[in-house]
């Protein structure tokens, strides 16, 4: 970034802060101008309207003035907690004040006197209540606020009060000298509010309107930020060279599946194959609903690869699926004379040892196991292709961390969670995208019911019927042992009640998280293997599992899952061509995302109503840990906001590769900002 810049500028010696307000400042992370005109409020409150009582009603955060009437009570709580009633009025009406833990405000709060109040207002007990809410007495020459207050997140130490001033502060030095990094032509083609401007109004609104146009301002800039920071990875990979792996036959490879490739895997396979053949080293997500079968098409580019000469790697998020990879893909690949290894954490010292040194030697050719592929030690002949499965359950450092491990490897990302595409634009907007949009032939679509508690006899019944047709059935539970989630059925507990009564006469196996890998693994074969009718479980099964001869689920506490998870989930049956059922059992029948779930059997369209109902938490694994960078932009609420900054990034890009031109000079300083906030490391 400019050294130079108006926002590098230390707070200290901003006039009206100073040094000691800027030691406070600097606990929240402020330290230069830059920092404090980015600390964006996390909420607003509007204090422009003062309310009569009778207007109040639940769910508002409001301002009224009103009198303190009768006694002001503190009385004790369990826990050595404290709760303070009094009842206040105006003109128009009364209601009830709720203060916790202040127990000095019996003393403060004055009946009789007149105070302002801010808070929100509830239904407590049935009354009408204010719960907490600030309040000033009411004197000469104390002006109500009578305008917007932003909410900051703040520290001990640091008030509202000094925020605000210190933004003031630093605007009202810097505003002239604050550079609008957007060039004039896109201000004007979207008709956005002036930098500065928008930067006093994001913390200080004149009035919504114009709160609402620094906002779209602001979150134009961010999101144009993104894509252009995505735009210019995606460049930079663009130029790096990679193996050619010559062009070769798949058909061959083919003949060894035992089935016929769907068009779909066909078509994928290809694209991986001219990729790697291209020169251009290969970064590829291949997007496939459930049971699109994606194995075949990983092991294809791996096959490619070793036929000439070269290693591959396959990484799996769990021991379970990557020993499953092992189990079907070794024999395969053992027909064209490879040599496959299973590495795992629990691998045993000496087995360790003589793997590493067949990778290292380059006698093994193809390397299948967990993240502990990728361990220190771990060295490989000559690494030309890494697949990783099931992505989302890696972080992009991971992916790093592994290619690491070869000189310049081919790599082949996997994911089984159909992502809308406006958000893999962001997500994977450094990777190219093929999508397996069919599937194999003869799945017939899994028919899934959303019931209640009063059906449960009848889905018992359902599952015995499964077992004697000499199917198997997964019962998935929510959690295991949690102390607090003690209405949930608890997996081992229930396991065990299930197999002492109801299905006392059949197999019951359980699976769950904390079991060790190794009973894990035993657990999941045996179920495998039909040593058990039905395998009760947590979502340790949600990935990849695969067990044919599985034709019914039944999730209990469904409401609890995120719809995608329960379509991933659901996609453990109905992988053989039997009919397969998916039982939703749930108190919420009446439930919006449920009843989405059992309308289509569509991962994508899933997808899409889980971003709708959501937010796009769930791709991300959770809010936090979203898209670095954006502070004030979501991508639900921004869609549209987020397809203009994506076409303009590429425009853009496209006139000026390295945003050299002096116009673009200040997006240069954005995009450089923005990746040394740390964004950089998720996508190297
Ligand atoms: P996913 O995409 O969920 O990883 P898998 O690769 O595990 O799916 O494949 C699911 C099942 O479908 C496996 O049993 C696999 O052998 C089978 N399969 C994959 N492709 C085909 C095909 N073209 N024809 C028939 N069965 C297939
Ligand atoms: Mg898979």
């Amino acid at each position: 970034m400019d050294e130079n810049s108006i926002l590098n500028r230390d707070v200290r010696y901003v006039k009206g802060i100073g040094e000691s307000k800027a030691k406070k400042l600097a606990s929240l992370g402020i330290r230069t101008v830059g920092d404090m005109l980015t600390y964006y409020p996390r909420d607003y409150e509007d204090r422009r309207k003062i309310f009569e009582i009778d207007e109040l009603h639940n769910g508002m955060a409001a301002q009224f003035r009103a009198m303190v009437i009768g006694r002001v009570i503190t009385s004790a709580l369990p826990g050595g907690r404290h709760i303070t009633k009094a009842a206040a009025a105006d003109d128009s009406g009364a209601l009830q004040l709720v203060f916790f833990n202040q127990p000095y405000l019996s003393k403060s709060l004055v009946p009789g006197k007149e105070y302002m109040f801010f808070g929100k207002i509830t239904l407590y007990q049935g009354v009408l209540t204010a719960v907490s809410p600030e309040h000033e007495e009411i004197k000469p020459g104390v002006e109500p606020v009578g305008r917007i207050l932003p909410v900051y997140r703040l520290t001990a130490g640091v008030n509202r009060k000094l925020i605000m001033n210190s933004v003031s502060s630093v605007w009202d030095v810097c505003a002239t000298e604050l550079k609008d990094p957007l060039p004039p032509a896109l201000v004007e083609k979207y008709g956005l509010m002036e930098y500065a401007r928008a930067v006093r109004n994001i913390h200080l609104p004149n009035d919504p309107e114009e709160l609402d146009a620094a906002r779209r301002r602001m979150i134009f800039t961010e999101l144009l930020t993104l894509s252009l920071g995505l735009g210019l990875l995606r460049g930079k990979r663009e130029a790096a060279q990679g193996k050619v792996i010559p062009p070769c036959r798949p058909e061959e490879f083919f003949g060894a599946l035992g089935f016929e490739p769907t068009g779909a895997q066909k078509r994928v396979v290809g694209a991986i194959l001219r990729d790697m053949a291209s020169g251009e080293r290969m970064n590829r997500l291949v997007q496939g609903d459930v049971g699109s079968g994606k194995t075949a098409v990983a092991a294809a580019a791996c096959w490619a690869v070793m036929k000439n000469g070269g290693q591959a790697a396959l990484m799996a998020p769990t021991e379970v699926l990557a020993s499953q990879h092992y189990a079907s893909l070794s024999p395969i690949m053992e027909r064209f004379g490879i040599k496959t290894a299973l590495l795992l954490g629990k691998t045993k010292a000496a087995e360790r040892r003589r793997i590493l040194a067949g990778l290292a030697s380059g006698e093994i050719g193809f390397a299948i196991g967990t993240h502990a592929l990728f361990t220190g030690d771990v060295s490989f002949f000559d690494l030309d292709l890494v697949v990783c499965d099931e992505q989302q359950r890696f972080g992009v450092d991971q992916r790093a961390k592994l290619v690491s491990k070869g000189g310049e490897p081919h790599v082949l990302v996997m994911s089984a969670t159909p992502i809308p595409r406006t958000l893999s634009l962001v997500l994977y907007g450094d990777l190219d995208v093929s999508v397996i949009d069919e599937l194999p032939p003869g799945r017939k679509p899994i028919a899934t019911y959303v019931v209640g508690e009063s059906m449960r006899k009848r889905i018992e019944a359902f599952v015995r019927k499964q077992v004697a047709l000499g199917r198997q059935v997964y019962i998935v539970c929510p959690a295991i042992d949690e102390d607090d989630t003690d209405e949930l059925k608890s997996v081992s507990e229930y396991a065990n009640s299930l197999a002492s009564s109801v299905y006392g006469d059949l197999r019951v196996g359980v699976l769950h998280g904390r079991m060790k890998p190794a009973q894990k693994d035993a657990a999941m074969e045996a179920f495998r293997r039909g040593d058990a009718d039905i395998l009760v479980s947590t979502t340790v099964i949600e990935v990849g599992v695969d067990n044919p001869n599985a034709s019914l689920m039944v999730i209990e506490n469904a409401e609890r899952f995120g719809l995608s998870q329960l379509h991933q989930l659901r996609g453990r049956v109905g992988r053989g061509s039997a009919e397969s059922f998916c039982v939703l059992m749930t108190d919420k029948t009446g439930s919006e995302r449920l009843k989405a779930l059992a309308g289509t059997n569509d991962g994508f369209k899933i997808a899409e109503k889980d971003l709708e109902l959501r937010g796009p938490g769930e791709f991300f694994g959770s809010r936090q840990s979203g898209v670095p960078g954006l502070r004030l932009a979501s991508l639900t609420g921004d869609m549209s906001l987020l397809k203009s900054a994506s076409h303009e990034a590429n425009a853009i890009l496209k006139a000026d590769p390295g945003l050299c031109a002096e116009e673009n000079s200040g997006l240069g300083e954005l995009v450089s900002g923005f990746f040394a906030g740390g964004v950089g490391n998720r996508f190297n």
